[in-house]
């Protein structure tokens, strides 16, 4: 499958990385809106939200779990956003799910400045 996360989970484009385990990896945003942008993705292909199912819902707990112990390590303090852009009107111009995680400046909530 041509995609370009797998890609970059599996080492074949590179990314500078943030985080690894076997089931997730965690990488900066090529082009970031805030201080902080990172993105937090299942190695395993899912296309976006709408393709979570009660077979492969735990990699995004476990992505939670993740995105919780990396705002701990970076001291995300004064708070942090997490979104998940699924399907053409939310913007989503990689259809392999991804969380942004953001932080170190304040965000509105205008519905457009998620990523
Ligand atoms: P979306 O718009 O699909 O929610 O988010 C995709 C995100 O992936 C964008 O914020 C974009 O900057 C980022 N992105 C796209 N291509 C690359 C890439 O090759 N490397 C990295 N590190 N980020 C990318
Ligand atoms: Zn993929």
């Amino acid at each position: 499958m041509d995609c370009l996360f797998c890609k970059i989970a599996a080492g074949e484009i590179p990314s500078k990385k943030v985080y690894e385990d076997d089931q997730v990896y965690a990488f900066y945003d090529i082009n970031p809106i805030a201080p902080v942008h990172f993105l937090v993705i299942p190695k395993q292909h899912i296309s976006g939200a709408a393709a979570v199912t009660a077979e492969n819902s735990a990699v995004v707990a476990h992505i939670f779990e993740v995105i919780a112990k990396l705002a701990d390590e970076m001291k995300l303090t004064d708070g942090f956003r997490v979104i998940t852009n699924n399907g053409d009107d939310a913007g989503q111009s990689v259809k392999h799910l991804h969380f942004h995680v953001i932080a170190g400046r304040k965000f509105g909530w205008d519905g457009d400045n998620a990523g």
